[in-house]
């Protein structure tokens, strides 16, 4: 038979052997039919598994690719200034970038939000709202032929076994870490959303994700891109996947840790291109290269502005965490 090729998966592979600064490690090898396609993660910094950890997460849903190339442009950018700049040489002397930039291959490959079995990803976790408005989106258990359809939560996909065996055994050793997990198609704005979906409790380092809002904010104000906000003023959901990691690390670790999902707002795409309407797949990702590299240099500033708060150790030197958290209140959760 032929043997699959996914773009994205091939770009890693070329980055692995391309630059040495850069670790190659297969979490899983996904089996679907006859064929297997494996879920990749790269390390560029340290060795020190107690540095501050940038995780960069893309394509948990296989329709939202532009997540993983936006990850891949941005590590093969900074491979390519780890030939000549100290400052960037040093930095990451200090601490970790790991990505897992194709969560879903199956997904990618099959061009469906859910991965091989049918499982919609970012519902499958053993984790129930309180809640819950009843609505499709909010995860089901009708049937795999439907979108949303959560699986088995009390035993998750492979893909996400792997994902969270891997992150979970980093961040517990990491002294801060931020997950920023991409995704597209929610919207006409870039969102960036926090814990929780499952409930409209705030977390308890809810100062931590203030801090990262107001100071990037004051620092770069020409950006006004995000909406920043937890994810229930949105949609609350069953089984999501970062509100089931923040528990288990902090089930686990005192460290700081911070998952962040990153929405693309992709309906400005469809305005501009009406046509993508008549493909679902193609609703999720910008289609024409110019578009692809706009919107990865649009988040280029988040990105570096995520590794400068982690490697200035930010969230340890926090010394006003009670102003921060009344602050925090009363903007989310009045
Ligand atoms: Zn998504």
């Amino acid at each position: 038979m032929t043997k699959h090729i996914i773009r994205e998966l091939e770009h890693i592979e070329h980055l692995a052997n391309r630059y040495a600064d850069i670790e190659l490690t297969t979490l899983a090898n996904i089996k679907h039919k006859s064929q297997s396609f494996p879920v990749y993660a790269l390390h560029v910094g340290t060795q020190d598994p107690n540095a501050p950890t940038l995780f960069l997460t893309g394509s948990i849903h296989g329709v939202e690719r532009i997540g993983s190339q936006i990850i891949l442009a941005f590590l093969e950018n900074l491979l390519k200034r780890t030939a000549w700049d100290v400052y960037l040489n040093d930095r990451l002397s200090r601490m970790n970038i790991v990505s897992i930039p194709v969560i879903n291959p199956w997904g990618v490959h099959l061009k469906t939000r859910s991965n091989g079995n049918g499982v919609d990803l970012m519902r499958n976790a053993p984790i129930q709202a309180n809640n819950p408005k009843y609505q499709l989106y909010a995860g089901h258990a009708f049937s795999n032929k439907l979108p949303w359809f959560r699986g088995n939560p009390n035993q998750m996909e492979d893909e996400l076994i792997a994902v969270s065996n891997f992150i979970l055994e980093r961040s517990k050793n990491a002294r801060s870490s931020i997950v920023l997990d991409l995704h597209s198609g929610f919207g006409s704005r870039d969102r960036l959303w926090f814990p929780f979906a499952h409930s409209s409790q705030p977390p308890d380092n809810l100062h931590e994700y203030y801090l990262l809002y107001r100071l990037f904010r004051k620092s770069y104000p020409q950006y006004e891109l995000y909406q920043f906000e937890p994810q229930w003023h949105q949609y609350t959901t069953h089984g999501d996947f970062w509100d089931w990691m923040y528990q288990q690390h902090f089930a686990q670790s005192s460290t700081h840790f911070l998952p962040i999902t990153l929405e693309l707002g992709s309906w400005l795409w469809v305005k501009k291109n009406p046509w993508q309407l008549m493909r679902f797949s193609e609703l999720f990702h910008p289609t024409k290269p110019h578009r692809v590299k706009r919107v990865q240099r649009r988040h280029n500033p988040l990105l570096n502005y995520l590794i400068q708060v982690l490697d200035n150790d930010l969230f340890p030197k926090i010394d006003n965490e009670k102003e921060l958290t009344e602050k925090a209140l009363k903007l989310w959760y009045p």
